[in-house]
């Protein structure tokens, strides 16, 4: 009996295992054809002054509706694309249709848009993007580009030259999910970045003294090395006051908008007085 029950117990995980690897292999051979067929789409996060609630602008995020699988996260696709040359394909289209779309918001608006590890390796790339702004007549100062420490340990001196050139065209350059990898300070006196990005999982823990210690010297290490400093995963008035008490700049997350697929520029400036209430409404301050 315990011999058979160890055999299903064996194919039910290899039934396991292969549909994984179907999986992986389905939405690996499907992912150019979502991009030319409209099942892959850009969704935009609203990017608020922390103080003023005034709209700087949006972070654009992939997502893919699968007609088999539904909606897949681009946590478990973008890996997948890097696997292969489909990432290259799919980051220009990202850089694209964000583009595409910043022509038609207000020049005060900016784009943010998340470049993985391979794309920046690029030797094109900064070239490939002086293209696109070229091609839609926008100020470079308006796209900004999202790496993580990931993309800098690989190769810190060619993610450094691309830094530079990314930058003399007049593009932004954001430190996304800072404080989650190994060695974050180091990098921040080797390479230039306009923004870091606190990881939201560092926000959602704003409630233990540790967290609220860590998330205020990062706002002011980044002030003092002349750095906007963006919180993530802003979900409660009471983080939100936090984040106002203590000067970070911009703050994004799901009581401020989640990613959906457009807005009508003008529904989303949230007033001071609207930012005053979300925070009046933790009742701290
Ligand atoms: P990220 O760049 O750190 O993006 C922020 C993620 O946090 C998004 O998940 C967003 O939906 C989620 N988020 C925003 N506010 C909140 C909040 O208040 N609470 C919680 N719990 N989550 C919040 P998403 O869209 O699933 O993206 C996950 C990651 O996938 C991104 O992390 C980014 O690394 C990657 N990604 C997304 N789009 C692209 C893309 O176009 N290109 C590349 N290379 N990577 C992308
Ligand atoms: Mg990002
Ligand atoms: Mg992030
Ligand atoms: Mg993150």
């Amino acid at each position: 009996a315990a011999k058979a029950e160890g055999r299903n117990r064996y194919r039910l995980f290899d039934a396991v295992l292969h549909l994984r690897l179907q999986r992986r292999m389905h939405l690996q051979s499907d992912m150019i054809s979502a991009m030319k067929n409209g099942d892959m789409t850009l969704h935009y996060q609203p990017l608020l002054n922390c103080v003023s609630g005034r709209l700087e602008g949006y972070e654009a995020l992939l997502r893919w509706y699968h007609p088999e699988y539904g909606a897949v996260s681009p946590m478990e696709f973008i890996p997948i694309a890097e696997e292969t040359d489909a990432i290259l394909l799919l980051g220009d289209f990202v850089l694209r249709e964000a583009c595409r779309q910043l022509e038609t918001w207000p020049r005060s608006q900016r784009v943010a848009v998340n470049i993985s590890p391979m794309q920046f390796r690029l030797d094109d790339l900064p070239d490939r993007v002086a293209q696109i702004l070229r091609a839609h007549a926008l100020e470079p100062h308006r796209l900004e580009l999202e790496i993580t420490e990931a993309t800098l340990i690989q190769n810190p001196e060619k993610a450094g030259e691309t830094i530079h050139a990314l930058r003399k065209i007049g593009v932004k350059i954001a430190l996304d999910d800072f404080g989650t990898g190994y060695s974050s300070l180091n990098y921040l006196h080797r390479f230039p970045v306009d923004r870091i990005k606190i990881d939201r999982s560092f926000t959602n823990d704003l409630e233990q003294d540790n967290a609220r210690a860590i998330v205020r010297a990062i706002i002011a290490l980044g002030h003092n090395l002349n750095i906007d400093v963006t919180a993530e995963g802003v979900e409660t008035p009471d983080q939100l006051s936090f984040l106002r008490d203590n000067c970070c700049d911009q703050v994004q997350g799901f009581l401020l908008g989640r990613p959906e697929p457009l807005y009508p520029a003008s529904k989303i400036d949230v007033s001071r007085k609207e930012m005053e209430t979300l925070t009046d409404a933790s009742g701290l301050t």
